[in-house]
Parts: C-alpha cells; structure tokens; sequence
C-alpha cells in the first residue's frame, strides 16, 4: 500500500542543511508493510541543498513563507508546486502520509509563526495544510506523534483500514458487498464509535436503492470519520464483552471468571488490550466461531508490529 512521506524521514539528505531526520521506525519498521513515495517539497518547488532556513510568518491560519536571513517571501513558489504536486499525488492512491513535525512546509500542527516579536506554536506548514485540504479522509499523521502508542495504533488501523477499503472499490463493489464489508468491520467499528456504527449499518441497508456509487461516498466518509475517534479502554471492553456473549453456553464458570477479570484489568489499564484479545482468540479458534473469526476486530493490522502490546 502506498503511503507518501516527508523525504527526510527516510534518511534522505534534503533538509535545509544538507542532512535529513531519518526515522529508523517509520523507514524500517513501517518500510516493511509501506511502499513509500517520498515528497520534499522544499526541494521539488525548486530550492537548493543546502538552503537558507525558512519560517512561517504572518497571522497562524494564513501563515506567509519567508527565509529568514534574506527575507524573501517564497509563499508563491510552494503554492504553485503545492497544486501541481497535490493533483500529480490523487494518482498515486495513498493509503496514508507520514509528515515531519516542526517543519514550516510540512508540519502538521504546532509550528511556529512568527508574529511581529512573537512567537506562536499553533501553525500548519503550507504543504500540509494543502495536504489536509485535498484528501480529508487520507489518514496524516506526524513522525513525532506515532511514538504515543495510542495515535500510532489508531494511525496504522486507519491505514490498512484504507487500503481495504480501496481494495475494496477497485473489485467491482455491489450493494451485496458493501454488506460483506460493513459486517466483517463491525467490531472494529463499535470500538471506535458505536453511534456511527449504527448509522452505517442503517446507511448500508439501503445499499440496493438507486445511486449506489453516492452511497460509496457517503460509506466512505462515515467510515474514515468513525475510526477517527480513538477507540477507548471502555469502548474496547464493550466489544470484548460482546465478543465473551457467543461463548456464553461454552465456558465453564472459571473461565469466564477469568475472562472477565482479564478485561477489567485492561479496563482500568493495568493489562494491555493484547492480553484478553489473546485469549478470546483462544476461544474464537476453539469453539470455531465463524461469524467472528472474519472479524478484522481481531486482527486490523500485523501482530509483528505488536501495536496492541501498548495500549
Ligand atoms: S521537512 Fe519536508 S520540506 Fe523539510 S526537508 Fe523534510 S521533506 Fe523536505
């Protein structure tokens, strides 16, 4: 699945100085399952390595480019590249980007614009936000932010939620499908936001009604706007408890203590979410229950990436 990347993040020497920022967790780790196309768009709207710095200057939401020592405003230079490249990238196919914070043209959130004397860090680099802009629903998220298990767990799960969504639309989609799709996340969808969740599925009923391709939109937008909530302790407890209601006839009295003490650990967060999805997939596999092992619940991203051992 394509992702697209700050250049500098892969090691790359592109930076202002002539060196790069290399991200051995974004390179390696999540180079393993990515197949990048990386963007420096410093460098692609025609500046050198090495430059002169710039900065964000002006008011926060509609920020100028101008470097530092020389005090050019280069704001038009990145704006006309910004639209050839943003058009040549919706080719692409993006399942995901991964930018590098700080950065005046990158920067996702929190940048710094210079205003008369002051500082402010509340700024977005002026590729990023055309970034944002044209793919609302793309998952983006910043090199710093994947270190916190909990954005980094929730990043990836959209991105593979994306690139199966894609997969999805490019086989052919019929209404019999969506409902296919729909039920397979169903779990993973009431982890994120149950009221949505429900929506949908009243959404998906309809699916055989005229305008089937508007339906997709829509699908879409619902989908990605739910797992933009992050799915919490609660709301994960919920699932594995709805999960723990098919085997309800099957466990023996211990077991099911067991389980439930297990879920209350993770509950109050002294056990990570790993350990009782652990052994409901123990039960999943043993008492061959169908209708939950097409769960992506169970399994929304590599376990080698061991993203539910943190949170
Ligand atoms: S932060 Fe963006 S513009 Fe700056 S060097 Fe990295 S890729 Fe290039």
């Amino acid at each position: 699945m394509k992702i697209g990347v700050s250049s500098c993040l892969l090691g790359e020497n592109v930076r202002y100085d002539g060196g790069h920022k290399h991200d051995a967790y974004v390179a390696a780790t999540l180079g393993a399952y990515f197949s990048y196309v990386p963007v420096c768009p410093e460098v692609e709207c025609g500046m050198t390595i090495p430059r002169e710095a710039i900065r964000l200057e002006g008011e926060p939401e509609s920020p100028r480019l101008f470097t530092v020592k020389t005090r050019r405003d280069v704001t038009e230079q990145m704006l006309v590249y910004r639209e050839a490249k943003l058009a040549e990238l919706k080719k692409e196919n993006l399942c995901g980007y991964i930018l590098k914070k700080n950065s005046p043209s990158c920067g996702l959130a929190r940048v710094k614009v210079y205003r008369g004397q002051g500082i402010v860090k509340s700024g977005r680099g002026i590729f990023a936000a055309g970034l944002v802009m044209s793919f609302p629903l793309l998952p983006i998220e910043e090199e710093g932010g994947l270190n916190d298990p909990k954005i980094r767990e929730n990043f990836i799960e959209r991105v593979f939620t994306y690139s199966r969504w894609k997969d999805f639309l490019s086989a052919n989609p019929t209404p019999k499908k969506l409902v296919e799709f729909h039920t397979c996340h169903k779990l993973l969808l009431m982890a994120h936001n149950p009221q949505i969740y429900r929506e949908m599925g009243k959404f998906v009923a309809t699916s055989g009604a005229p305008g089937f391709h508007e339906l997709l939109n829509r699908y879409e937008s619902m989908l990605m706007g739910c797992l933009a909530y992050f799915a919490t302790p609660r709301k994960h407890a919920d699932v594995l408890m709805h999960i723990m209601g098919y085997f309800k006839k099957e466990l023996s009295g211990p077991e099911k203590a067991e389980m439930l003490d297990l879920i209350d650990q993770y509950k109050n967060e002294t056990l990570p979410l790993i350990v009782p999805l652990t052994l409901m997939r123990h039960y999943i596999s043993k008492y061959d229950q169908d209708y939950l092992k097409k769960q992506v619940y169970l399994n929304p991203h590599p376990q080698e990436l061991m993203l539910r051992n943190h949170v």
